[in-house]
């Protein structure tokens, strides 16, 4: 192996020290305990983990967290009351809505509603303006390119002047990853499904964020030695036995699954300099951002 694994899992614990420290400090202080706001809607079991998962993040970090779950078939009218609610509650100074949202809702409508001081998802089409224009500052990053880039620079990774790929142009991921770059001053190139010649592009990349959802679709060959590479990418696969076959969990009786990401980690870590693994890279990142948002969103709002 040839690159230099960026353990995410390291990064990640050393930023929620740093935050359960702060907050610490302010409750000291006499301060209120920052307050996280989730709003869940409907059943899915992926998006109810990732909420419980970010509600228990906010306890081990001694801040607070206000759970809203509510039924798939909830109006637009309905969700926009409770972001409105959420928006002058004294008590809430983050609000996070977990997408996606059902169809039936309108995404850009409520998420163009929440307070932009509230905003610590950092979707928030203000946020997001500012974050693409020079000279203005959002007041949250989105929490996973967030992430990817304070991996980066965690490991010592020179964005400034490198050529960076973006790969994937997604509202949460990619173009956000895409605007933190370019505000680095790195010379950012951004692919997507119709992009020709993607091992081409990705071949000039210094840097590469790979944000596609296609299981291990970055091959070794399409990397330039030595560059450093982010892999947000997280799919399930089936566990094989050595003969080929499913392997069945003996707890559950179900074929085991692993995760991977985007790139093809064995064959990557040959080529690179830096590589994050899946699992265990960009994913303990997201949730460590949200926190040090949220951290954030109290600071602004109780001065
Ligand atoms: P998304 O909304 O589905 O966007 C996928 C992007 O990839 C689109 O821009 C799409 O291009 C592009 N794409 C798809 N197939 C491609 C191909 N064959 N060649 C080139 N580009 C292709 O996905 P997302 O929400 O950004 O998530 C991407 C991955 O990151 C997923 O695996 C997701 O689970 C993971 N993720 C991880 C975290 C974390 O915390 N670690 C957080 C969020 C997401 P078009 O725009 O042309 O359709």
């Amino acid at each position: 192996m040839t690159a230099q694994l960026i353990d995410g899992k390291v990064i990640a614990q050393k930023v929620r020290d740093e935050v359960a420290a702060q907050v610490a400090k302010r409750t000291a202080a006499g301060k209120p305990q920052p307050t996280l706001a989730t709003v869940l809607v409907g059943d899915r079991p992926d998006s109810a983990a990732y909420v419980s998962a970010k509600q228990k993040a906010c306890a081990e970090l001694g801040m607070g967290s206000v759970s809203h779950h509510i039924p798939a078939n909830v109006t637009q009218e309905e969700l926009e009351k409770l972001i409105k609610k959420l928006n002058t509650s004294k008590k809430v100074n983050g609000i996070l809505v977990q997408l996606p949202l059902p169809s039936h809702l309108n995404e850009e409508r409520v998420l163009q509603l929440i307070s932009i001081e509230k905003d610590v998802d950092g979707f928030s089409p203000i946020n997001i303006g500012r974050l693409a224009q020079k000279g203005r500052e959002p007041l949250f990053v989105p929490c996973t390119p967030y992430g990817c880039i304070y991996l980066l620079e965690q490991a010592g990774v020179k964005i400034e002047g490198a050529n960076a790929v973006v790969l994937g142009r997604s509202n949460i991921v990619g173009m956000p990853a895409a605007l933190l770059l370019i505000g680095k001053n790195a010379t950012v190139t951004v692919c997507h499904s119709r992009t020709r010649d993607l091992p081409a592009v990705i071949r000039q990349a210094d840097i590469l964020i790979a944000a596609i959802g296609k299981t291990e679709m970055v091959r070794g060959d399409w990397i330039k030695p030595g560059a450093a590479i982010i892999d947000v990418g997280i799919n399930a696969v089936p566990v094989l036995n050595p003969d080929g076959t499913p392997a069945i969990s003996e707890k559950t009786g179900k074929p085991r699954q692993k995760l991977v990401g985007d790139v093809n980690f064995e064959e990557a870590k040959e080529v690179a300099g830096f590589i994050t693994p899946v699992p265990g890279g960009v994913g303990p990142m997201t949730i460590a951002m949200l926190m040090k948002n949220t951290l954030r969103a109290a600071e602004i709002q109780q001065q």
